[in-house]
């Protein structure tokens, strides 16, 4: 097993990857900015490197810093986290030119399944169902292009071959749109992801993202450790996310979690990964693969009580997985609520200093998050502080436990969306399960005012309180 691992990332997430580092008796160095030097995650770590100013281009995405890093401190693997560099292949492949482990799988792996495009044709070729589309990206002919939409048929979205992060994907309704959605959509791309290739794909309108994780060892092993449920997204970004999925037919799931694991062994797939999938009618639709940890991990590790960030690194030391598709037991249910310093109405992000932080606790209930009363928000990065899960028995159990939890939970001196939680976790249609990815949206819509609304246990919030 490793002595040392370096952490390539920042606030919950490098977090829990130290978590998991003592717990199997590995030291830790983190890496961090000059805004997050006073971070208490970054002190608790046995080692820490500035790599630089606030600005992530300088810091967090900088490979030689972190490269530099690991040198200077003599780690062995670097755990790059989600985000910033988890999904470059360039880094996988410079972590190990430079004798470094890179923890998540091989660079051909992540290159592939980055470019979407030929993701989808790997798939294909793997045998995984997947949405109707155009084959492999858009030529430059306006008629083959007016001709690829009429097969397919109206709607349609256009998405980026090197999208990610729910941006550049556009939806076109009509033929006379079409042109110059995929011009804008191009143009887009290449400024955001400096690839401008774009392809075609059927839009479904009423689906629910419904994903697989799987894990894989380098000796050609394979396991799928059941589904999570995210649909509730805004902006088609996730907001909850949930294990089971609600009301799809286990045989149906187990169906496609088989076609996964079975997917990783023939493309020789390593590490941990999630299958995203769209669900709709009864049929999953194959969307992209993440090959990294996910923000909703914790879920899937509720139910299946496996520590998918200890076999993260158990899988890059060479070990075989410790355990057989027959060994992975599904128990009870878990939801997850991302918890963001943002203006719960307006959606727009609230850094600054949390004077007041009191999380929930009690049984079912985990909270991984990096932040605590004096701990300064840094406004350069992504605007999540903090996850809470609930686990029960049952979704019901759940869902109590997780209104409870939220009704416990304090955070004071900035703003976040628990109010869009609580009201969330009281909702009808969301109680009832199974409300699709357009759900979230078209009910702040109807009811811009949401939040405000009084949820089980939630007092009349103080400003600058959520
Ligand atoms: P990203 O990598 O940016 O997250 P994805 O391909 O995973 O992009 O899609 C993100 C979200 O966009 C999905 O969860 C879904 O809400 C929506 N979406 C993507 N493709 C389609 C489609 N073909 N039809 C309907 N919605 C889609």
């Amino acid at each position: 097993m490793f002595e040392k691992i370096l952490i390539a990332n920042r606030g919950e997430i490098a977090l829990r990857i130290q978590r998991a580092c003592r717990e199997m008796g590995i030291k830790t160095v983190v890496v961090h900015s000059e805004a997050d030097k006073d971070a208490k995650y970054v002190k608790l770590a046995d080692e820490s490197v500035c790599i630089g100013p606030a600005q992530s281009a300088q810091s967090y995405l900088s490979m030689p810093a972190i490269i530099s890093a690991a040198e200077v401190t003599d780690a062995e693997a670097i755990h790059p986290g989600y985000g910033f560099l988890s999904e470059n292949a360039d880094f996988a492949e410079r972590v190990e030119k430079s004798g470094f482990v890179f923890i998540g799988p091989r660079p051909e792996s992540i290159r592939m399944m980055g470019d979407k495009v030929s993701a989808k044709q790997a798939m294909i070729r793997a045998g995984v169902p997947c949405v109707p589309g155009s084959e492999g990206a858009l030529p430059d002919d306006p008629k083959e292009i007016i001709q690829t939409a009429r097969k397919i048929g109206y709607p349609v979205i256009i998405k980026a071959a090197g999208g990610g992060g729910g941006r550049g994907m556009r939806v076109v309704h009509t033929e006379a749109a079409l042109l110059s959605a995929v011009q804008m959509t191009k143009t887009e791309a290449g400024t955001a992801f400096g690839n401008p290739e774009v392809y075609m794909e059927k839009y479904l309108e009423n689906p629910r993202h419904v994903e697989i994780q799987v894990l894989a060892d380098e000796h050609k092993q394979a396991v799928w450790l059941g589904e999570r449920d995210c649909s509730m997204q805004r902006r088609h970004q996730k907001v909850i996310e949930e294990a089971p999925a609600p009301g799809i037919p286990r045989k149906t799931i187990e169906k496609i979690g088989e076609r996964c694991a079975e997917a990783c062994r023939k493309i020789g797939y390593r590490g941990a990964g999630t299958f995203e999938f769209l669900y709709e009618n009864g049929e999953f639709y194959f969307i992209e693969m993440n090959t990294r940890v996910q923000v909703e991990h914790p879920v899937t590790e509720m139910i299946t009580g496996i520590d998918i960030v200890q076999e993260q690194i158990r899988i890059a030391c060479g070990e075989r997985l410790r355990f057989k598709q027959r060994d992975i037991m599904l128990s009870g249910h878990a939801i997850e609520c991302r918890i963001n310093a943002e203006d719960p109405f307006k959606f727009t992000p609230s850094p600054g200093r949390i004077t007041g932080w009191h999380p929930p606790g009690g049984p079912g209930i985990r909270v991984d998050s990096h932040a605590y009363a004096g701990y300064y928000v840094p406004p350069h990065y992504d605007s999540m502080v903090g996850k809470v899960i609930a686990y029960g028995a049952t979704r019901d159990q759940a869902i109590r436990r997780m209104q409870i939890a939220l009704s416990e939970m304090v955070v004071e001196g900035i703003l976040t969306n628990i109010p869009l939680h609580r009201e969330l976790m009281v909702d009808a249609r969301f109680i009832e399960g199974g409300t699709n990815i357009h759900y979230l949206e078209q009910k702040l819509a109807h009811k811009p005012d949401l939040p405000k609304g009084g949820a089980i246990g939630s007092k009349s919030e103080s400003k600058g309180e959520a």
